[in-house]
């Protein structure tokens, strides 16, 4: 059980770009980071305009002398510090994210990142290099998947219990974008246009949730070959898509069907993952996260309850709450941000040993994030037709 005691060497000097006053995911950066006493919020470049940024920072505790114009003014004035940060999280619009990581970076800081974490594949390689020729890490943060029952249905897929995977059902939806965007705000603007969002709407901006988290509960299974229809219900946004549906073909003959849309008129489901064996399945659902629902063919269906003494060790360990006591998306993000300060700190101390075996969501689960997008859109562009995993 996590219970906030200190699990790194020392605090890390912490800032954040982007996430400022009106920005959407700030908090949860906040929320995840702030928890444990694991960083500390000592500079910023919180917005774009940069008086709001200055006072919002201030707000937050954040000296005023910290809080910068920008992203390059935040790593001049850190990195001349004796006292300067040691990590960046990026909680800017997605056409950000490559250059601000690849500055920090090169100016010797870890750096967190939101997804989708760049707009090509080839961006995510030479980052990676990048980060290893500097000893630095790339995190990122697919907001549920530090949950317990998360890890619960990965551990028990691993022990067998389901039987042979045979079919993934993924659905991430919601109706906020079912209407026009005449008078839309900023975060609805550069989320549907390419130049801002990258080569995808959606698929990368909640599609890409779901797939990290197939990934955390089934990694024995690789996806080969895919067919990806997308749709801009709303025309404006073509050729970004504000619904899409894939089909996936994975190499242990599973089936995976994956529905994302921002046009679901009404509904506030979000995320439902179904995870069918052989003999049993598993259903979670981010609107009842403590709770898994385990179906054994034939015998009465059975409800988990996250923080349970019956469950397996790898979700207890992870837990926050205790049973009776509702777990959700706070606890997951404060979770991986652990993961993630203890990645750093062994990085730090120059612990490889600890980096080779330790879990955390790093730069290759970016990438693959990054590399299923371009598959649906290369298969979405030719027609949906079906393409191999590239
Ligand atoms: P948003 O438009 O609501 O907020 C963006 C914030 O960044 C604003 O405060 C804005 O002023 C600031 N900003 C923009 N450009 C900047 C720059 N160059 N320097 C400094 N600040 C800048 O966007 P959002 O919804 O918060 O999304 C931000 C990122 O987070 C996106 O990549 C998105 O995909 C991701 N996101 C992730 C999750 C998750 O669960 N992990 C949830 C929502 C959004």
């Amino acid at each position: 059980m996590i219970n906030g005691e200190r699990l790194i060497s020392r605090p890390l000097r912490w800032a954040m770009v982007g996430g400022g006053r009106t920005g959407q995911v700030g908090y949860k950066h906040r929320t995840g980071a702030l928890r444990d006493g694991n960083y500390q919020l000592v500079a910023g470049a919180f917005d774009l305009d940069a008086e709001m940024g200055r006072d919002f920072g201030v707000n937050l505790g954040v000296a005023a002398e910290r809080c910068y114009p920008d992203y390059r003014a935040l790593i001049a004035g850190e990195t001349a510090r004796k006292d300067g940060i040691d990590v960046v999280s990026i909680a800017t619009p997605n056409f950000t994210h490559y250059e601000i990581t690849k500055a920090c970076l090169e100016a010797g800081l870890h750096v967190i990142c939101e997804k989708p974490l760049f707009f090509t594949v080839a961006e995510c390689d030479e980052v990676a290099r990048l980060a290893e020729q500097k000893g630095l890490i790339v995190g990122v943060t697919y907001g549920y998947t530090g949950h317990p029952l998360v890890h619960q249905m990965a551990a028990m897929v691993k022990k067998g219990m389901l039987g042979d995977i045979r079919i993934v059902d993924l659905q991430y939806t919601h109706g906020f974008n079912a209407g026009d965007d005449v008078g839309a705000g900023e975060a609805v603007k550069w989320r549907t246009n390419p130049r801002t969002a990258g080569p995808t709407f959606v698929l990368g901006d909640i599609g890409t949730h779901l797939y990290y988290l197939s990934e955390i509960v089934l990694p024995h299974m690789k996806v080969e070959r895919l067919l990806c229809d997308r749709k801009a219900f709303i025309p404006t946004r073509a050729p970004l898509e504000d619904h899409a549906t894939v089909l996936m073909h994975y190499d242990n003959g599973a089936r995976g069907r994956l529905w994302v849309s921002s046009v679901n008129a009404g509904n506030m489901g979000s995320q439902r993952y179904r995870f069918i064996g052989s003999r049993a399945s598993l259903e979670w659902s981010d609107s009842r996260p403590d709770q898994l629902i385990y179906q054994v063919q034939g015998e009465p269906e059975r409800i988990l309850h996250h923080g349970m003494p019956y469950l397996e060790e790898e979700s207890l360990a992870i837990d926050r709450m205790g049973a009776l006591h509702t777990e959700g998306l706070g606890d997951s993000w404060s979770n991986i941000y652990l993961w993630i300060a203890q990645a750093i700190d062994a990085a730090n101390r120059g612990d490889r040993a600890f980096l080779k075996t330790h879990h955390y969501p790093g730069i290759a689960a970016g990438t693959e994030g990054v590399r299923w997008l371009e598959n649906c859109v290369r298969s979405a562009d030719a027609g949906a037709t079906w393409v191999d995993f590239a």
